[in-house]
């Protein structure tokens, strides 16, 4: 799948110039899953993971969120593509 993320979270670890998340893969949520779960909780582990529903976009976030230059861009075990 040639797939491409458009991001515009420009303090994110992953953000490129351009708006384009450079991550390998990424894990869209609910706000509440994103706000219980730990960082380690992410795209790595999808397939593990119950699917729930959200009433709109603005119930969603990117769990693969990391802040730019943050001690935690390595816990969620997501890597940059090349
Ligand atoms: S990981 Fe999420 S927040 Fe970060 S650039 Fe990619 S889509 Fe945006």
């Amino acid at each position: 799948m040639n797939q491409h993320i458009h991001c515009i979270i420009n303090n994110c670890h992953y953000w490129e110039k351009g708006n384009k998340c450079s991550a390998n893969e990424i894990l869209v949520a609910s706000d509440a899953f994103g706000t219980n779960q730990p960082d380690s909780f992410d795209a790595t582990m999808a397939k593990q993971l119950t699917p729930t529903a959200a009433d709109s976009c603005m119930a969603t976030c990117c769990k693969t969120f990391v802040p730019k230059n943050s001690d935690k861009i390595n816990s969620d075990n997501i890597t940059k593509m090349s």
